[in-house]
C-alpha cells in the first residue's frame, strides 16, 4: 500500500512514517500542500493522510481542490480541532475518515486498512485471474484474498499483462506501458520488475515466450518462494 503523508510537524510525521513503515506500508512524506499536489501528480497513491494545519494552505482547502480535480484516493484527515463543525466541513470537503490528535499509530494503520477495504468493496472494475484479483481504481492486489504490496512499476506491469490476456507482449511494449513518465530506463529494468512480480505473485504469473516477449501466466499462488 502506497501512502502519502502530508504533515508539517516533523516529529509527528517521523512517527507516522516509522509506524506505518513498520506495518509494511510504503510511505512518502511531504510537509506542505504544494508538495502534496506535486507528489500526487508524480506518483500513484492508495491513500492519503492529511494534516489540516499546513503552513502554505489549509488542509481542507487542499482536499477540496483535489476532489474537484478528480482525485479519488481515500483521505484520512488528522486534526487537533475537535468540533462538530470541523468534522462536517471535512466530510463535505471530501474526507473519508478522521483521526484526532494525539492518536495511536496502530489505530492509524488500522483505519487506513479499513479505508482501503471499503474502497475496494465499492469498486466495480475488479479484474480477476485465478487466485489473483486486481482493482485498477484502488490499485489493490489480492492473492488468495491476501493483499500483496506491489510497487507502482509492478502494478503497471501486472495491469498491462492482465489487459492483454492470451497475447504475447514484446519487451518494448511492456516497457512502454510501465514507463509513461519519460524516466531514464536501465537496460535490465524490465527484467527486475518481472523478477519481483514473480517473487510476489508466484513464478508462473509471467510466462517468457522465447524470442517474442512475455504473456500472462497462471496465478495459483502456490509457487511463492
Ligand atoms: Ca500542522
Amino acid at each position: 500500500m502506497h501512502v502519502l503523508v502530508c504533515e508539517d510537524d516533523e516529529l509527528i510525521a517521523s512517527g507516522i512514517v516509522a509506524g506505518l513503515t513498520a506495518q509494511g506500508l510504503t510511505v512518502e512524506h511531504v510537509g506542505t500542500a504544494s508538495k502534496a499536489k506535486a507528489m500526487l501528480k508524480a506518483a500513484v497513491f492508495d491513500v492519503m493522510v492529511l494534516d489540516l494545519g499546513l503552513p502554505d494552505e489549509d488542509g481542507l482547502k487542499l482536499l477540496q481542490q483535489l476532489r474537484q480535480q478528480g482525485f479519488e484516493l481515500p483521505v484520512l484527515v488528522l486534526t487537533a480541532r475537535d468540533s462538530v463543525t470541523d468534522r462536517v466541513d471535512g466530510l463535505q470537503a471530501g474526507a473519508d475518515d478522521y483521526l484526532l490528535k494525539p492518536f495511536d499509530l496502530r489505530e492509524l494503520a488500522a483505519r487506513l486498512h479499513t479505508l482501503l477495504r471499503r474502497v475496494a468493496g465499492r469498486s466495480v472494475n475488479l479484474i480477476e485471474h485465478g487466485q489473483l484479483s486486481y482493482d485498477p481504481s484502488s490499485r489493490i492486489t489480492l492473492l488468495a484474498g491476501q493483499p500483496v504490496d506491489l510497487s507502482r512499476r509492478e502494478q503497471a506491469l501486472l495491469q498491462a499483462l492482465l489487459h492483454n490476456r492470451g497475447r504475447v507482449l514484446s519487451a518494448e511494449q511492456l516497457k512502454d506501458s510501465i514507463y509513461g513518465f519519460g524516466d531514464e530506463l536501465e537496460s535490465n529494468a524490465l527484467n527486475v520488475h518481472i523478477h519481483h512480480l514473480r517473487s510476489k505473485l508466484g513464478k508462473g504469473i509471467v510466462e517468457t515466450v522465447r524470442g517474442l516477449g512475455y504473456r500472462l501466466g497462471t496465478a495459483d499462488g502456490a509457487e511463492q518462494p
